[in-house]
Order: structure tokens, then C-alpha cells, then sequence
């Protein structure tokens, strides 16, 4: 079979592979569409395991069942995680599952960018979603990042009467976005550098949309009847946007960090401040089975719409201009269709 072979943002290469073999509680998945994530992108942090074959943000059909297999039959549709949690240790009880050995040990093979995939007995069991027939397979690929959206807003508690400030509205910004006003929030403000980021903001449903060169917590400010933000998603992993996040929150809000900073960068925080002022610190990463199934409802419903952040659709061949194009910021969401 073919595979988009990964050595980094520049080189991506067309390869043949053996067609996986499955074993007993596994699925083979013929790959439908398979989505090209921020993460996929962040060289620093792919490039060190590369050569590999990346693809997280997979949906499929079910092509072989391998013994034992309860719940899913041949052709099913289907979407599938990559990371599972093992749900029995102390993090996941704790409801950390996210932060489950088992999940930074599980994965599927080879990777999403492939004709096939081997889902893992694990996988199948944990992290494998069916697709209703209302959702298609490339809206399938939004499964798993909506799913970390949906983790991170309730871990930084956004409720309905919140101003939202989302810094940097790339595609999991606009993800931020679309939920926040789907959950009614009172206020939703985004930024970015670019351009036709900020159109893709201002569509996606952003009461105010700012120029990040801009002074931001101000223009906040005058937007929000005098008060800052109650919650600021940063979703841009770059220094000025979280020096911007500590400018822009209101008294007892919360920031929270969905993008990362390179490792080794250090972001100074004025400690006085944020325990003087009831500020505090949330992060998210990756999301489990509860978060997936909720993102899965919200695309069901039409709560929130994905079709419309889909720029590109490549052949697997076309991987390659895939994510230069990502990379380059010149697409939203490009989805690589493996059989076509
Ligand atoms: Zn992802
Ligand atoms: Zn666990």
C-alpha cells in the first residue's frame, strides 16, 4: 500500500509499505480522509522520530474485523483515536486520562497518512467512534480536535456569561471559536497577524476581531464595557501572544494554554499580579473518549459546522503540497483522501 512518508514540513514522500495484518481485537481501516493537524506541523516536535508516517484525525471504513471483535462489523464508518487512555490507572481516575501512560504509548499503524491502518485491540475498544450517517468522513476528521476543544473549555470552567479572547485564529483557534458561541457565550474576541485568518475569525462567528499587532487588551477593554477578558485561549505558540494573554485578563479569569511554547522557552509571570488578582493558569492536552463522543454530538446536531474550514482535499500523492500549504498558512483545513 501507499503511505505519505514524513521527513519533515519541506519533504514528504510517496512510499509503498506492506498492507498491515491485524490479530485478534484489532480492525484493518481502509482511511477515508485523514486530516492534517497544527501538531503535525510543529516541526520541533516531529522531526526527531521522522522518518514516519504522521495522520492522527482519521476516518474510515471498517475493511477487516480481526476475532473477538465486538461492535463493529466490515464497512462500518467509523472514526478512530490514535491515543487511548487505559482508564484504570490513577490518572485516569483521577480524570487526567490524558495524561495515561497507556495513551502516550497507544497509537495506531502506521499513521493516518496511509491507505490502511491497523487499529490496536486498545483503540478499538476505547477510541473508536461510530460515524452517524448526517456526518460526513472529512467532517469525521474533526473528531479529534474538536474533542481537545471540548476538553480544554471545561478544564478552564468557560460558561455562558464570559467574555472569550481567543489569541490566534488558525484552525484550532477557529475551533474555539465556533464552541464557545455554540455554548453562548456572552462575548467572543479573536485575533491573529494575518489577514484572511481574521475573515476566517469573523465567519466563524467572533463578536470582535483584532489585528494581534494591535494594542488588544485596550480595544478588549472598550469592547467589554470597560473590563478585560474572563477567559483568553491562547492557541498561537508564540511569546507576544502570552505576554498578550497576561495583559488581557480580567480579575478572576482564567488563561488558558492550548498551544505550547517551543521546549526550554520560559515565559516570565508576574506572580504578584495574578495572586493579587485571582488569576489562574489552565492547560489542555489531547482529549479522551468522553470529549470525542461530546465533539462527535456537536458536529451530529450542526452545533458547530466544520465543512466550511475545509480548503483542500489532496490525494495521497499531494501530501507533500499538503503541508507546505498548512505549514505556509496558505489553507485552513486540508484533508488528505488516501483513495483517490
Ligand atoms: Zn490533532
Ligand atoms: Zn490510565
Amino acid at each position: 500500500m501507499k503511505v505519505a512518508m514524513y521527513y519533515s514540513n519541506h519533504d514528504v514522500r510517496l512510499e509503498e509499505m506492506p498492507k498491515p495484518g491485524i490479530g485478534k481485537g484489532e480492525i484493518l481501516l481502509k482511511v477515508i480522509s485523514s486530516g492534517i493537524c497544527g501538531s503535525d506541523i510543529m516541526e520541533w516536535y516531529r522531526i526527531k522520530k521522522a522518518p514516519l508516517v504522521l495522520g492522527h484525525e482519521v476516518a474510515g471504513e471498517v475493511a477487516e474485523i480481526g476475532d473477538g471483535v465486538s461492535g463493529f462489523k466490515k464497512g462500518d464508518r467509523v472514526v478512530v483515536t490514535h491515543h487511548v487512555p487505559c482508564g484504570e490507572c490513577h490518572y485516569c481516575r483521577d480524570g487526567n486520562e490524558t495524561m495515561c501512560e497507556t495513551l502516550r504509548t497507544t497509537k495506531f499503524y502506521p499513521g493516518g497518512f496511509a491507505e490502511y491502518i491497523r487499529v490496536p485491540a486498545v483503540n478499538v475498544q476505547k477510541g473508536t467512534l461510530h460515524l452517524p450517517d448526517n456526518v460526513s468522513y472529512d467532517e469525521g476528521t474533526f473528531v479529534e480536535p474538536l474533542g481537545c476543544v471540548v476538553r480544554s473549555h471545561r478544564k478552564a470552567d468557560i460558561r455562558k456569561n464570559h467574555t472569550v479572547l481567543v489569541l490566534g485564529s488558525g484552525l484550532s483557534g477557529l475551533l474555539h471559536i465556533k464552541l464557545a458561541k455554540a455554548a453562548g457565550c456572552a462575548r467572543v474576541i479573536a485575533t491573529d497577524v494575518s489577514e484572511s485568518r481574521r475573515q476566517a475569525a469573523e465567519k466563524a462567528g467572533a463578536d470582535l476581531v483584532l489585528d494581534a499587532a494591535d494594542d488588544v487588551p485596550a480595544k478588549v477593554k472598550e469592547f467589554n464595557s470597560g473590563r478585560l477578558a474572563d477567559r483568553v485561549i491562547v492557541c498561537a505558540g508564540v511569546m507576544p501572544a502570552f505576554r498578550q494573554a497576561l495583559d488581557s485578563v480580567d480579575r478572576g479569569g482564567r488563561l488558558l494554554f492550548f498551544a505550547p511554547l517551543r521546549p526550554g522557552e520560559e515565559l516570565p509571570v508576574p506572580v504578584e499580579h495574578i495572586w493579587k488578582n485571582g488569576i489562574s493558569i489552565v492547560t489542555s492536552y489531547a482529549a479522551a473518549k468522553d470529549d470525542l463522543e461530546e465533539a462527535l454530538m456537536l458536529l451530529s446536531s450542526g452545533s458547530v459546522t466544520v465543512s466550511d474550514m475545509i480548503t483542500h482535499r489532496l490525494p495521497l500523492k499531494k501530501a507533500g503540497e499538503g503541508f507546505r500549504l498548512f505549514a505556509d498558512g496558505k489553507s485552513l483545513k486540508v484533508i488528505i483522501k488516501p483513495h483517490q
